[in-house]
């Protein structure tokens, strides 16, 4: 099976850099083994958060700063700024509409009750300017009863600090009473499809709402709503006749499953082929190129294509892989940006910049995977498998996928 470009791994830089190729006419194939990053998504990309342990207000700023094999430093300074811009707009076109800026970080309510800064948020949350000023003295945190990955008392607790009057309660419904019975069965995405089932559900629910949020400002729920569309939340959100602040639930995350949803269908529309659950196993190069990819489902039918892009991601995803004594890359075994030396990996403070979080696939200034120190002349690594950034400490995760493969997707193009 032949196609201009085939890319390693479904998650947001495999979707994003695939949509963006897509949309330029290329024949594109992602094969992704299954569940990504994007199943865990708080309702917000990050770009950077964090520098030095100090909160930045203007990544754009701050990212000037940063070491030069960070991967924003390598994709340019300029390009960032460019893509920063970009980067909303295709998800936009994916039905996912996005809101934040580049130039001043916004803030979120974690699920901890604190503030947090960061990039773009999705419209299913609410976004407020300042870190230290929560708009309403009265609050009500309502949760379904019997759905323990919602932690109300972490809420409460964090919006004391913002002077935030609040109570949580706690509520039944007859429709919710099947899944409840089980503990293991009442999760977020469940919830939703009780949701997604019809609009009387919905409609009781938010005159049950509106009834227990009397003689309070504001309205906190879980992000439980919409799980194939956005449609419910922003129902829900005229039919309540109060501010709603949704909240992430542990995961599975709901908004983050529509959003892989979403890009999926955008992509597949585009005329992009999605192997969903196929794995890729081994590669077949010659004379410095990427020829072919073998999977597992596939058997011994090869994906061959013009450029590859590997976008596995990293320790979470095996697209980096740790045993005791080694590091590597397990699809491709292509050089790691590392050390060698296992003692080096951790930091005995669990709370300091973990070495080996800066790890990932060793690259060319243009992206290109190196391979027994040349780099691979049609294979590029994208996202999370890149090293050269903790995206944890610097809250720079999605800003990372997003823009090294938009980037990608560019030199791919050129
Ligand atoms: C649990 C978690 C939650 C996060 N939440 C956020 C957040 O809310 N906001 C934020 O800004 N950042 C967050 N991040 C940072 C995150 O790294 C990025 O946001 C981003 O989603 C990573 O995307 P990716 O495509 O690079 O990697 P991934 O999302 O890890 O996707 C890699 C994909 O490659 C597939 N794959 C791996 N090996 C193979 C193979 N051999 N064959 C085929 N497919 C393969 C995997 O199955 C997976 O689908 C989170 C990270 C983690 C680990």
């Amino acid at each position: 099976m032949k196609f201009d470009n085939i890319i390693i791994g479904g998650g947001l830089s495999g979707l994003t850099c695939g949509i963006k190729l897509a949309e330029q006419g290329k024949k594109c194939a992602i094969v992704s083994s299954g569940q990504s990053a994007i199943h865990f998504f708080s309702g917000s990309f990050d770009l950077l958060g964090k520098l030095n342990g100090q909160e930045v207000k203007n990544p754009l700023e701050a990212i000037k700063t940063l070491p030069d094999a960070h991967p924003y430093q390598r994709v340019g300074i300029k390009n960032i700024a460019r893509l920063a811009v970009e980067a909303p707009q295709l998800l936009d076109r994916a039905g996912l509409q996005f809101s934040g800026k580049s130039d001043q970080n916004h803030f979120v309510l974690t699920p901890m009750g604190i503030m947090k800064p960061t990039w773009l948020t999705i419209d299913d949350f609410t976004r407020f300017e300042q870190n230290d000023v929560f708009p309403w003295k009265k609050a009500v945190i309502l949760n379904f009863s019997g759905f323990l990955d919602f932690h109300t008392l972490f809420v409460q607790d964090g919006l004391k600090k913002y002077d935030v009057d609040v109570q949580i309660k706690n509520f039944a419904m007859k429709e919710f009473e099947a899944i409840r019975r089980n503990p293991s069965e009442m999760r977020s995405t469940n919830i939703a499809k009780v949701f997604d089932q019809g609009e009387d559900v919905l409609n009781e629910f938010a005159q049950k709402v509106n009834q227990l949020s009397e003689g309070f400002e504001v309205v906190i729920l879980p992000a439980v709503f919409g799980l194939f569309t956005k449609n419910v939340v922003t129902d829900l959100k005229s039919m309540i006749n109060k501010p709603l602040v949704l909240i992430p639930a542990i995961p599975p995350s709901v908004p983050g499953i529509r959003s892989q949803i979403l890009l999926r269908k955008r992509f597949e529309e585009l005329g992009g082929t999605y192997f969903l659950g196929d794995i890729v196993e081994e590669g077949t190069f010659k004379n410095n190129r990427l020829v072919a990819v073998q999977t597992n489902n596939h058997g011994n039918i090869k994906l061959e294509a013009d450029q590859f892009v590997l976008a596995s991601g990293s320790f979470y995803s095996k697209g980096i892989v740790a045993t005791r004594d080694k590091l590597y890359e397990p699809i491709l075994g292509l050089d790691i940006d590392g050390d060698i030396d296992s003692e080096k990996w951790l930091d005995e403070k669990f709370f300091n910049d973990q070495p080996y979080m800066h790890y990932g696939v060793k690259t060319d200034s243009g992206f290109r995977a190196l391979k027994n120190g040349k780099p691979i002349e049609n294979l590029f690594a994208a996202g999370s498998v890149l090293g050269g950034a903790n995206a944890l400490k610097e809250g720079s995760g999605a800003g990372i996928s997003l823009l090294t493969s938009l980037h990608v997707a560019e030199q791919i193009l050129k």
